[in-house]
Order: structure tokens, then C-alpha cells, then sequence
């Protein structure tokens, strides 16, 4: 599943970079995670890379967007066309 910021979030923007699909931007108050360009990192990294960069640990899995590994891998390879 794609990930989303909680409204913990602080706007340290800490975690932008650090994505390779280029998913996250800035929002009003919390940074915001696009999930339609989120693959959890599935192809890239061994783990979420904003998870990791996020110093208040505010980046959980969207239960709104349940997706498979393979699912994952389908929609990063879909992508990487688009
Ligand atoms: Fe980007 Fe990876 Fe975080 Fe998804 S899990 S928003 S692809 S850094």
C-alpha cells in the first residue's frame, strides 16, 4: 500500500528528497504523499526511504490504499513508462 503523512507532521521537509518516485510535496499544514506515485519504495530501497528520513515518525501505511507488493512492482513499472 501506498504510505501518508499523519498530521504530525512538522513540514521539516525531510523526507522530499529522499523520495525516488518524487511523491511527496509540500501541503498546508502537512507535507503530503501522493499515493497514485507511491510504491512504498518497491524497486528502489530496502525500506521507505522518507520513513527513515522522518525524524518524528509521522509516515504510516494508508489504510485507504491496501496494495500488494506485486501491485506495487506493477504500478512502479507503469510509471517508469508513463
Ligand atoms: Fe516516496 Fe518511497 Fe516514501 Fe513512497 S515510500 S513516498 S516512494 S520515499
Amino acid at each position: 500500500m501506498a504510505l501518508m503523512i499523519t498530521d504530525e507532521c512538522t513540514s521539516c521537509g525531510a523526507c522530499v528528497e529522499d523520495c525516488p518516485q518524487q511523491a511527496i510535496d509540500e501541503g498546508d499544514p502537512a507535507y503530503l504523499i501522493d499515493g497514485e506515485k507511491c510504491v512504498e519504495c518497491v524497486g528502489w530501497y530496502e525500506e521507505p526511504q522518507c520513513v527513515a528520513a522522518c525524524p518524528v515518525e509521522c509516515i504510516v501505511p494508508d489504510p485507504a490504499r491496501r496494495e500488494s507488493r506485486e501491485d506495487l512492482e506493477a504500478k512502479k513499472e507503469q510509471l517508469g513508462r508513463g
